[in-house]
């Protein structure tokens, strides 16, 4: 048994019996980790503000072994990003990004830098007037995180040059008129293309000049939910939720 002091996100939250919840959450150096939280239904608590969703904590928690379940002994908040309480939309939108992390397989060990990701994605949601593009951009970069960089430079078929007609899931690029249709081609205008392109190498911050109407950002959102569900081989549900 180890005893494990971290940084971590809350990922997920849900009830494991009567005063103990089961609570999975994303941590810079043991990957993802589910730990009991005992008593914390119980309303004088001190830990029951922390554990919720997309508050980042530091815990003290005991682990049998790596793959297991752990038991949390101590947490204490950080930081929470208040928008999204009073906020729907928001919410729905960091539960997007929240559910890829929860199903997509991970390492075990070194999620630094994703660790730093969506704690800027956080704190970025909570302030941006543009909540919608920077999680486009935070969806883009765990899609590359995972070794999946979307092709803007050629046709993903054949190699030819512009006009783009759309993009190719399977491909992870776009494709020319020649090599368009079948199961996994999406038709999507040149200028969705651009944003999209636009969008995956900004990063969340470099989003200032990005102008982007509400079908684009409705097939890009489409076509990123596609790309995670395919390459990730993984089933968003939030996504049917929502309507960027
Ligand atoms: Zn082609």
């Amino acid at each position: 048994m180890s005893l494990i002091k971290t940084d971590a996100l809350v990922l997920k939250v849900g009830d494991y019996s009567e005063s103990t919840r089961l609570v999975t959450l994303l941590t810079p150096d043991h990957g993802r980790l589910r730990a009991l939280a005992k008593g914390v239904r119980r309303i004088r608590s001190r830990d029951r503000g922390a554990l919720e969703p997309f508050s980042r904590v530091h815990v003290t928690l005991y682990l049998k072994d790596p793959s297991g379940l752990g038991t949390l002994r101590e947490s204490a908040i950080l930081s929470t990003p208040s928008a999204l309480r009073s906020d729907y939309h928001r919410w729905l939108l960091a539960s997007l990004v929240f559910e890829v992390l929860d199903r997509a397989t991970l390492p075990a060990t070194d999620l630094h830098t994703l660790f730093d990701l969506v704690c800027a994605y956080l704190d970025e949601l909570n302030a941006t007037p543009r909540p919608v593009e920077a999680t486009l951009a935070v969806l883009a970069a765990l899609l590359e995180w995972h070794g999946f960089r979307p092709d803007f430079t050629c046709c993903g078929v054949c190699g030819g040059g512009e006009p783009f007609a759309g993009f190719r899931v399977d491909k992870c690029s776009v494709v020319c008129g020649r090599c368009a249709g079948g199961s996994h081609f999406l038709s999507l205008p040149p200028g969705t293309l651009k944003a999209f392109e636009h969008l995956a190498s900004a990063g969340i911050r470099g989003l200032e000049s990005l102008r982007l109407s509400g079908l684009q950002l409705d097939q890009i959102c489409s076509l990123l939910v596609a790309l995670l569900q395919y390459h990730l081989e993984i089933t968003l549900t939030t996504a049917r939720m929502l309507h960027v």
